[in-house]
């Protein structure tokens, strides 16, 4: 693993943790960090919220990345207090929609093997066939 990944592995570690905020809500089960090809990390963490309507951590670093005026991610990582997790596939989608080139964003998966976006999620939703 190298050494940005390793950074962005710590982050995201750190900043997991089940937190509860209320009697509906919950925060934190999982953590991402995300590296843009400006050099720039940026980090969300989860919300889990009664019937479905929390969102993970890569959607809450996303808007954390969206504010700055940058969209496009080299590398990320998701964690929860113990150990790195892999996007889900909603997760896969919604990177690549926010930036066409982030199909080349490489995941770290809980192995310490890399992929990119482009490996996890061959096949995806095409705007061109409505
Ligand atoms: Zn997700």
């Amino acid at each position: 693993m190298d050494k940005e990944f390793e950074v962005l592995k710590e982050v995201a570690k750190r900043l997991a943790g089940d937190t509860v905020v209320s009697d509906y809500v919950r925060c934190g089960h999982v953590a991402c960090a995300l590296l843009t090809d400006k050099g720039n990390v940026y980090t969300g963490i989860s919300i889990n919220a009664k019937c479905g309507i929390g969102f993970c951590a890569e959607h809450s670093a996303i808007a954390d990345m969206l504010k700055a005026g940058e969209s496009r991610i080299v590398k990320i990582v998701s964690s929860s207090k113990n150990d790195v997790v892999v996007s889900c596939g909603r997760c896969l989608e919604f990177i690549r929609q926010i930036n066409e080139e982030n199909v080349n964003a490489k995941v770290l998966l809980k192995t310490g093997d890399v992929k990119t976006v482009d490996e996890l999620l061959p096949i995806r939703w095409n705007l061109d066939e409505l």
